[in-house]
């Protein structure tokens, strides 16, 4: 990982520098002391290895830095040596030439310069810093030897590219593994591979202090062996490190044999000790670096071996807890949700292998964020308070842009972010990975990884997290959608519940599927609605029906009719007599939305206005009886007329029948002939005064077979006196055949009076010979009759056509203005209409429209 705070950074180059600085001088003290005497290259010469560490484990800008903190330390230690100026710089030429061919190559090559765990990885450096920075740098440094101190060109440079490439191979994966794994020792712990470790030094320690002991040389067996076959010993050792501890094992056991070997051959000591170093020294080098690459390589298959098995687990691991998860949330009922989170989020957590994970439920509005779900591996206890918009605007907007947070280290963050860096720092976290949860078409909430040290974040673990999110983003999405269901569901049933009108919903088998209170007081009382939830409306009432319940009876076909769609909605008036005092009520029935998709049924209490509707039907009356009184009043000279007539006759026929009975011999065929004109002339009396007594007649309205005809001509009979008094011509106009209609005789009396009197009322200003009143009726199709009432007055008032039927209208000085409200009323209630106009050349015409009744005398 590169630091890249400022602070850090600082810190980080200091160390480097003294490190750099230290480790050069340290190596060149080492150099110095594995030389043969006499010889200026060293058989294993470790600076350069040091150097080249230092640059692979620091960003190529350090280098010049890097390289120059090793220049005090070579001038220091190379002119204690004894070395002419010009000679030492040439060498730190060449050194640093040697470490930035390799370093630069590794760089160049390796996709991950500072471990060499994978072959294209140990190739690079092998290409690199093995052959190509020993083999290039060594020409320019044997001339340099060459020319300052004489010794053989080729000699120098064989010797130093061997003990180079062996110092670059050892030293390098074992100094950069080693620097590498420092910042995290302090989070080892004891495990079995530390005792491991522990048990493979030991061993390697005792062979090698045997090998090199002088009493155990003079042992035959192992003199030849350690002679013969060099390192046979330490392989096995090496094997072990290189296959269970992979290419930095491997590099530090290689780097402690090379040391060794070197050591002891330049001190004559061990398997070396009777051996011509001369000879020696090559062979050793050859055969360490032949051991050395093969090791080097092995250890790096088995480590991509290892890595291979660890991806494939992990990858296992997390597919396993990806299919677990979905499979969890796929069926959880959303009110579960908040529990299950929570256990899974340490389960993402641990299998993501991340310090902590948590979850940012959005609410109704992006921003308020409802819910926090939270896993720590340090398990820090509850969540912590976050307002993400408060505490990470700058990360919050980032989100709400559904773009990904992928932060290594708090550095990174711009200026702009001081208070998301701020909470960071809150948290404890270095490190950041934050995902929107995008759901269709809303920003659900936010799944976020941190690290407490500072990390990369990379593309496989991007890409996990991205599933896990997706899952997440379902669940979340679900449950959203669930709990909006739920708070629908509530809320219709609490519109239901607070709703007067009794309301029961049945699917399209009759089912009910909700009721309210309402309904059920009331169903309570039939029996045949007393149906609950889930029982069947229709097929308890269909019961009912056929156990003659009348109410049933009339309801079953309609909500059948209703729900099978073959007719668009239906309603029922029904007297409910089981309370102390009668109620009203209306059911209904309505199609619920599609076809065939069920139902709804109100049934609501339509007593008050029923009663109410009594009640002005009773005014109506009693206003029409006012009326009727008030018109008869005005007949009475016309009828006092009509009834003299008859009377005289009596009285006439009275004396003359008393004249006959005075004489002698009484005629009594004419006696009887008078008696019977008696009778004739009183019936007609009475005939008079019984429809008057018929008319002032106060009552309930009574629905019979009318004759229209007969009522018209009665009716104008009535008035006929009064015709003559206003010398007003009323022409009848009627059908010969008897017209029948449905109602009750006197109101329908009524409404001809009505209309005969304000047409001759009409005509009363016109000259004697112009007052007209014609009164037609005419049955139109075998449906309807029309009564028409013609005149020749003065028309109706502009504008009056309509409003000659709305009460108190009228435009004479004694007027009531009620008689054509009635006149409305009365048509209307018999199923009739009635309109006024005025007729073309003079006058008004009023037309009452009323159904036949085409059926048998009542
Ligand atoms: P009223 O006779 O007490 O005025 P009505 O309701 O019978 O009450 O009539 C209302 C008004 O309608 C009358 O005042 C009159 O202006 C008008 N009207 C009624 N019949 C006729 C008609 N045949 N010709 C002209 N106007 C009429």
């Amino acid at each position: 990982m590169t630091p890249t705070h400022p602070a850090t950074s600082r810190f980080a180059l200091v160390g480097g520098v003294l490190g750099v600085a230290a480790g050069y001088y340290g190596a060149c003290q080492v150099g110095l002391g594995l030389r043969l005497p006499g010889a200026t290259p060293s058989i294993l010469w470790p600076p350069n290895a040091i150097l080249t560490s230092a640059l692979v484990l620091a960003p190529p800008r350090r280098w010049p830095v890097l390289l120059l903190a090793a220049l005090p330390v070579h001038l220091l230690v190379e002119h204690a040596a004894g070395w002419p100026l010009p000679l030492i710089l040439s060498l730190f030429v060449t050194n640093c030439l040697e470490a930035v061919i390799a370093a630069g190559g590794i760089w160049l090559f390796s996709d991950s310069p500072r471990d060499f765990d994978t072959f294209p990885r140990l190739t690079a450096f092998i290409v690199s810093a093995v052959i190509a920075a020993p083999l290039l740098s060594s020409f320019a440094d044997a001339a340099a030897v060459t020319i300052f101190r004489g010794e053989p060109y080729w000699t120098v440079f064989l010797t130093r590219t061997f003990s180079n490439a062996l110092a670059q191979l050892t030293f390098v994966p074992a100094v950069v593994g080693t620097v590498g794994a420092l910042p995290h020792w302090r989070e080892s712990r004891w495990t079995s591979r530390t005792t491991e470790a522990l048990v493979l030094a030991t061993g390697f320690g005792v062979v090698w202090v045997g090998g090199l002991d002088a009493e155990l040389a003079q042992l035959p067996a192992l003199r030849i062996v350690t002679t013969q076959t060099p390192l046979a010993l330490q392989l096995p050792f090496m094997l072990w490190a290189g296959v269970r501890f992979g290419p930095v094992g491997a590099g530090v056991t290689l780097l402690a044999t090379s040391l060794l070997s070197a050591w002891a051959l330049v001190h004559g000591i061990g398997p070396f000790a009777t051996l011509d170093p001369t000879a020696t020294v090559p062979a050793l080098i050859i055969s360490l670096l032949v051991v050395a690459t093969t090791l080097m390589y092995l250890s790096t298959l088995v480590e991509e071996r290892r890595h291979t098995q660890h991806a494939l687990a992990a990858r296992l691991e997390f597919e396993e807890l990806l299919s677990r998860l979905s499979g969890a949330f796929v069926q959880l009922p959303s009110d579960q949700m908040d529990a299950a989170l929570d256990k899974w989020l340490g389960q993402i957590g641990a299998v993501l292998r991340v310090d902590l994970l948590a979850l940012f439920v959005a609410g109704d509005e992006a921003c308020a964020f409802r819910a926090t779900y939270w896993w720590s591996e340090r398990r820090i206890g509850p969540a912590p308070e976050i307002v993400p918009a408060r505490d990470f605007p700058w990360t919050f907007d980032m989100l709400l842009e559904r773009r990904v947070l992928n932060l290594s280290s708090l550095a990174a963050l711009p200026d702009a972010a001081r208070a998301d860096q701020t909470s960071l720092k809150r948290l404890g976290l270095n490190a950041a990975l934050a995902m929107p949860l995008a759901g269709k078409d809303s920003f659900l909430g936010v799944l976020a990884c941190g690290s407490f040290a500072e990390r990369r974040w990379p593309d496989e673990l991007k890409a996990n997290v991205r599933l896990v999110s997706e899952v997440l983003a379902n669940a979340l999405s679900r449950k959203r959608t669930e709990d909006a269901l739920r708070t629908s569901e509530l809320m219709k049933s609490a519109i239901l519940q607070s709703l007067q009108t009794g309301v029961a919903v049945v699917d399209r088998l009759g089912s009910v599927v909700a009721v309210n209170e309402a309904w059920m007081i009331v169903a309570r009382q039939s029996g045949a609605m007393d149906v609950a939830v889930g029982g069947n409306l229709l097929m308890s009432c269909e019961a009912a029906a056929r156990m003659g319940d009348p109410l049933a009876r009339a309801l079953a076909p309609g909500i059948a009719a209703v729900l099978s769609g073959s007719q668009p909605e239906f309603s029922l008036d029904h007297r409910s007599d089981l309370g102390p005092a009668p109620r009203w009520w209306t059911l209904q029935v309505l199609p619920l939305g599609s076809p065939q998709s069920g139902a709804v049924i109100a049934q609501s209490d339509v007593t008050d206005v029923r009663r109410a509707e009594l009640e002005a039907q009773r005014s109506r009356q009693e206003l029409a009886h006012v009326a009727r009184v008030s018109t008869v009043g005005e007949l009475t000279a016309s009828i006092a007329h009509q009834l003299n007539q008859p009377l005289s006759a009596i009285m006439t026929n009275a004396q003359a029948a008393r004249r006959v009975l005075d004489s002698p011999s009484p005629d009594f065929a004419k006696l009887h002939a008078i008696l019977v004109d008696i009778v004739k002339d009183d019936r007609r009396a009475s005939d008079i005064i019984k429809r008057l007594r018929e008319l002032l007649r106060r009552g309930e309205l009574a629905m019979t077979r009318v004759n229209l005809t007969k009522l018209i001509r009665e009716v104008a009979d009535l008035v006929i006196g009064d015709a003559i008094v206003r010398g007003v011509t009323v022409s009848l106009d009627v059908d010969h055949h008897p017209v029948f209609v449905r109602g009750d005789s006197v109101q329908l009396q009524q409404v001809v009076l009505n209309l005969l009197q304000n047409a001759m009322e009409a005509v009363g200003d016109q000259p004697p010979g112009l007052r007209v009143v014609t009164l037609k009726c005419r049955a139109l199709d075998g449906e309807a009759v029309r009564v028409s009432m013609h005149d020749t007055g003065p028309g109706l008032p502009a504008g009056g056509e309509d409003a000659v039927f709305e009460p108190f209208y009228t435009t004479k000085p004694t007027g009531m203005g009620m008689g054509l409200s009635i006149v409305r009323s009365i048509v209307e209630a018999h199923g009739g209409t009635i309109h006024a106009a005025n007729q073309e050349r003079m006058g008004a015409v009023f037309e009452v429209l009323l159904p036949v009744d085409a059926g048998q005398a009542s």
